[in-house]
């Protein structure tokens, strides 16, 4: 039997568990026994070494073995919340002890009995309190207990006596969807044993055996999902083009390309002149011109007679590719659809007709291209803009709209080119590491709130000049205190910091049309200074637009300051950045300055990936893969690795894992990937 088998027998079959608590087990992630199984505890109570009240470490979770010695009493108190309190004592010392709405306490705890308690020692003045504690009756308890992520009904004893039940019906005799050489390897233990240990461990060793296996097992399931989504690469390439136009594009812009933005374009070419389908990941910094990239390709799709898609993650984003390219294009005729969530009903089915008819070849839009009704004539290619907000899954759905698209991936997140190569395991990479010529530095300060003042003349001096500027803030309303707020900010510099400028807001709570407005009025030069949550972060684009101010710089990681910083040094005019932040911790400060040093965005991501390690290079919003069970792609760094040596091994002989050892690991790929799709 395998394990996969148990997601399909519902949570019910299980002793213990009725309708009520099938509908908590769902909440909680398993509405099934294997789904249970896989419900790994979220951490863990070392219950094998028991202190001493005295010794007892304040503040932090312990264990400690001692004796009710009078009995529990409870009292209500304001609010109508239970208080249940008792004393007990180790010998030596006594300790007081408090629970909270927990009727049950008085019941199963004795006056005269030893248990042992598992919580936080705090101490106030000379007496020592434990407060909800975990507690077990001696001799009935695990020396390492699993903690399970509880919800209101379901706690985590309760869940772990389901687990118990769940492995009664679990045959000693599971199929391993790891084959055993690799086992051996790379010093696995087997599925059966690590579902025993990471649940019900007797030691801690045991544990750290189980974890390794787990999370080996879920990046080789992951690394091999990514890995296979290259079989585009072994698929026969029908949209060849036979033209390369991209000398007549080039013609047509208002600048000379530059040398990495020619070598970018001459890959994708290639590959789409090749024998398969392209699979296309052009990675540059916020500025260096993807989007002439971009278009010079979806130029050569079109005059090779077919249609061109490109996938914006916003509408404000969409609109602005919109504006730009059609008027790149303006001059050859070619015309350019917008299709996005708020185009009107109407609209959209000429639009639809016209997709599918080819009468339009060219089309930009928003997640709105995935939907059903939108079907091509014959699609060529398929551009998503910042691919870090789209999951593997959408550029998936899009590419499924053509037979075998060729794709194309932008993404402004510059990241490590090892972290890079796991992550989209399954595209090429081209890299944009030049910036268009005469695109100064743009000078960062960091300044602290009391010379806010001093910086507002500085915006001020700008605007006179005829430039733009942007403030960004973190928060929509006065919601915390500490945090300057859009609204009110805008409000502020209209009424009172700087009443002779022109203020413009701009939020994500606003609707599409109300942003789309702002946006229009701020690109045209009729708002001064934009005063924005990091809605405008992405690829926005004002070249008019030279100074900066972030509030609470503090709040953001180095990528994201830089994505920001972004939206100035557009044009040919010097820029400035102005990060304001009272912060004093060591990180924040080494993040400003790093911010005031560079503008290098590899050298900004090699130095995130030093402060705070691969975690957000890993979010899942950043490049949306499934979410892990139990691995961390940043802690697990050198599990990734391995676990991607010994997934390019399988597909090497066999990659279509047809071979009767590795059809578990394809029936996990299937069912890690269909969450996903789903999602
Ligand atoms: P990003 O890579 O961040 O998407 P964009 O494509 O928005 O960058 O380009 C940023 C700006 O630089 C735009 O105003 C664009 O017109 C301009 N630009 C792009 N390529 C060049 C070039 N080779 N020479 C001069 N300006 C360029
Ligand atoms: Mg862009």
């Amino acid at each position: 039997m395998n394990l996969l088998s148990l997601f399909n027998r519902p949570i019910r079959e299980l002793k213990g568990v009725g309708e009520k608590r099938a509908k908590l087990f769902a909440k909680i992630g398993a509405p099934s026994i294997g789904a249970l199984l896989r419900l790994y505890p979220r951490a863990y109570e070392d219950l094998s070494h028991p202190c001493s009240i005295r010794e007892a470490p304040l503040d932090e979770p312990c264990a400690i073995r001692a004796t009710v010695y009078r009995a529990p009493s409870e009292t209500r108190i304001r609010g109508g919340m239970l208080l249940c309190k008792l004393r007990v004592t180790d010998g030596a010392s006594d300790m007081e002890i408090t629970f909270f709405n927990n009727p049950y306490v008085k019941d199963r705890l004795s006056e005269g009995e030893t248990y042992l308690f598992y919580g936080k020692v705090h101490s106030n003045f000379l007496k020592r309190e434990m407060l909800a504690p975990e507690f077990y009756p001696i001799g009935s308890y695990p020396a390492i207990c699993p903690i399970y992520r509880q919800t209101q009904g379901l706690s985590s004893r309760i869940i772990s006596n389901a687990v118990r039940n769940a492995f009664l019906l679990l045959p000693q005799k599971l199929r391993d969807p790891i084959p055993e050489p690799l086992r051996l390897q790379y010093g696995l233990c087997p599925l059966r044993t690590a579902l025993e240990h990471i649940h019900f461990p007797d030691t801690m060793e045991q544990l750290r055996a189980a974890r390794y296996r787990l999370i080996f097992e879920e990046l080789l399931v992951l690394q091999l999902g990514l890995l296979r989504m290259k079989t585009r690469e072994k698929e026969e390439n029908r949209l060849r083009l036979t033209q390369d136009c991209t000398e007549a594009f080039f013609q047509l812009l208002p600048f000379t390309p530059t040398q990495a933005q020619k070598r970018a374009v001459r890959e994708a070419l290639e590959d789409m002149r090749g024998g398969h389908p392209m699979n296309r990941l052009v990675q540059g910094d916020v500025g260096s011109g993807k989007t002439a990239v971009a278009a010079a390709l979806c130029y050569c799709v079109v005059e090779n007679g077919m249609q061109a898609a490109l996938m914006a993650p916003t509408e404000i984003l969409a609109r602005q590719h919109f504006d730009s390219l059609s008027a790149m294009l303006a001059p050859t005729g070619i015309s350019v659809a917008l299709l996005t969530g708020s185009t009107p009903a109407a609209q959209k089915r000429k639009l639809t007709e016209q997709l599918q008819s080819g009468e339009i070849r060219f089309v930009i839009g928003t997640h709105a291209l995935l939907s059903e009704g939108v079907v091509f004539q014959k699609l060529g290619l398929v551009v998503t803009d910042e691919q870090h907000r789209f999951g593997v899954a959408q550029r998936a759905a899009l590419a499924s709209k053509g037979d075998n698209p060729h794709l194309l991936v932008m993404s402004a997140t510059p990241i490590p080119r090892t972290l890079a190569l796991m992550i989209y395991g399954d595209l090429d990479l081209s890299i944009l590491d030049e910036l268009p010529p005469g695109r100064q530095k743009i000078e960062t300060y960091a300044i602290d709130s009391a010379k806010r003042p001093r910086a507002f003349r500085f915006l001020q001096q700008h605007i006179a000049d005829g430039q733009q500027c942007y403030i960004i803030c973190p928060m929509i309303d006065e919601s915390d205190s500490d945090m300057a707020s859009v609204t009110q900010y805008a409000e502020k510099l209209r009424t009172e910091w700087m009443p002779h400028c022109r203020i413009g807001l701009l939020h994500g709570r606003m609707k599409a049309k109300e942003k789309e407005a702002v946006m229009g009025d701020f690109a045209a030069g009729r708002i001064d200074v934009l005063v924005s949550t990091t809605v405008v972060e992405v690829g926005v684009d004002v070249p008019n637009a030279t100074v900066m101010l972030i509030e609470n710089a503090e709040r953001y990681g180095l990528s994201q300051l830089h994505q920001l910083r972004g939206r100035v040094g557009r044009g040919t005019q010097q820029s400035t950045c102005i990060l304001v932040s009272d912060a004093q911790n060591e990180e924040a400060l080494t993040r400003l300055s790093v911010m005031c040093r560079t503008s290098n965005g590899f050298e900004i991501a090699d130095e995130d990936l030093k402060l705070r390690g691969p975690g957000d290079f890993f979010g899942s919003r950043q490049h949306g893969l499934p979410d892990m069970k139990i691995a961390d792609m940043a802690q697990d760094m050198e599990t990734l690795k391995q676990a991607q040596e010994a997934a390019r091994g399988i597909l090497a002989q066999d990659f279509t894992l047809e071979k009767p050892e590795h059809r578990g690991l394809r029936a996990e790929i299937n069912q890690l990937f269909q969450t996903l799709a789903g999602g």
